[in-house]
Parts: structure tokens; sequence; C-alpha cells
């Protein structure tokens, strides 16, 4: 995960991502993301559209995100080598994109305590006051400070992993809240930029 200083384009910063990790233009899988709970398993690299997230079993392809507050989620089956990677803000996780990406990984259901999962950098619950909307829909992870009501979208993507069959011990979430950290990362609530994290995953040989 990476942030990209100076420039303006989220495009060019995933092109510029890419090279600093040494990963050719079309090796690159790309979404192009509208907060939806689509993820779509792929053997090529390329565009695709409508969809918040990816996964491939093909060594060499590598998966990319743009975010700018919501949870990039990477998730690795060591046995398969089979990867994912997922955009996650409260629509998504409300209509099931965690779900949906795990059902994508076409894993018999024993095996999903091996996934290994770790959550990047995004906003936190110090920083993510919503309304009652939003609120509504997470009862179970809602912090509250008098009539103010803050969303821990981490702990509503555990929650979910856990009743998927993942293991507490192989999920990693300790990544630095966005919105508290301007100076290494881009957060839409702290600014509305218009710039974006770069995530990109992939297992490449
Ligand atoms: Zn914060």
């Amino acid at each position: 995960m990476t942030r990209i200083d100076g420039d303006p384009v989220p495009s060019e910063a995933l092109k510029l991502a890419a090279g600093q990790c040494d990963i050719e233009d079309d090796r690159l899988i790309r979404p192009v993301q509208v907060h939806s709970a689509c993820v779509r398993k792929v053997g090529t690299s390329g565009r695709q559209v409508d969809c918040d997230g990816t996964v491939t079993d093909r060594a060499g392809l590598i998966h990319s995100l743009l975010t700018a507050d919501c949870i990039p989620l990477f998730l690795f089956h060591p046995g398969t080598g089979t990867t994912a990677l997922i955009h996650a803000g409260w629509r998504g996780l409300d209509t099931g994109i965690v779900e949906q990406g795990l059902k994508a990984l076409e894993l018999p259901p024993d095996q999903a305590d091996e996934l290994l999962a770790v959550l990047g950098p995004a906003v936190r619950s110090c920083c993510y006051e919503v309304r009652e909307d939003v609120a509504g829909r997470f009862p179970g992870q809602i912090r509250r400070e008098g009539e103010r009501m803050f969303l821990s979208l981490q702990e509503a993507m555990i929650e979910r992993l856990l009743k998927a069959g993942l293991r507490a011990e192989t999920i990693e979430d300790e990544s630095p809240c966005s919105c508290c950290h301007p100076d290494d990362h881009y957060s839409y609530r702290y600014n509305r930029t218009d710039r974006r994290m770069v995530s990109l995953m992939g297992v490449l040989f």
C-alpha cells in the first residue's frame, strides 16, 4: 500500500505505484469501483467494470484498488495461492461484499480458517461519525459520545470474517486511522480529497 505525493489523478497514481514496485501495467487487474458488493474471480488483467473486489488464483496477476477512507481488505489462501483484494466501506459491508468475496474465493467451507486477512489503512471509529441511517445498520459497532455516533468499519468487517470461519489470530488490523494521519494517507473525511491511496496485491511467481 502506498501514497504517491504530488499526483492528482488516481489512475496516474496507480501507474506510478505499480512502476515503483516494478509491476508492468499489463499485469494489473483494475476494478472500476462503485461501492457495490460485487467481487469477481478473474483470470486476466485489465479493467473490471462495476466491481469492488477481485479474486485470482493466477500467479503474476496483480490486484489494484484505490481508497481514501474505505478499507482495502487483503486475503490470501496459502494452500492454493489464491488472493483477493476488496474495497469495503459501509455500503459494501452492509450489502455483503465480505461474504461475496469469500464466496468468490471458491474454497471448501472447512478451509476458510486457513485464510490470512489484512485490513489496510482506513478511517477508524475515532473519526468516522455517522448519522442514524448508517448507525442503524451496524448496531453492534457504534460508539456513542453523547448525541454523536461513531462507526467502526473494522469491527464490522472482522465480525463478518469470523462468522465466515476465519480465525482471529490470522486477521491483522493494525493500520492507523487514515483521517488522523493525513501526512501519511489520503482521507476523504479529512479534506474531501480527490486523491487516493493505492493498494496492490498478488503472487508474483
Ligand atoms: Zn481517526
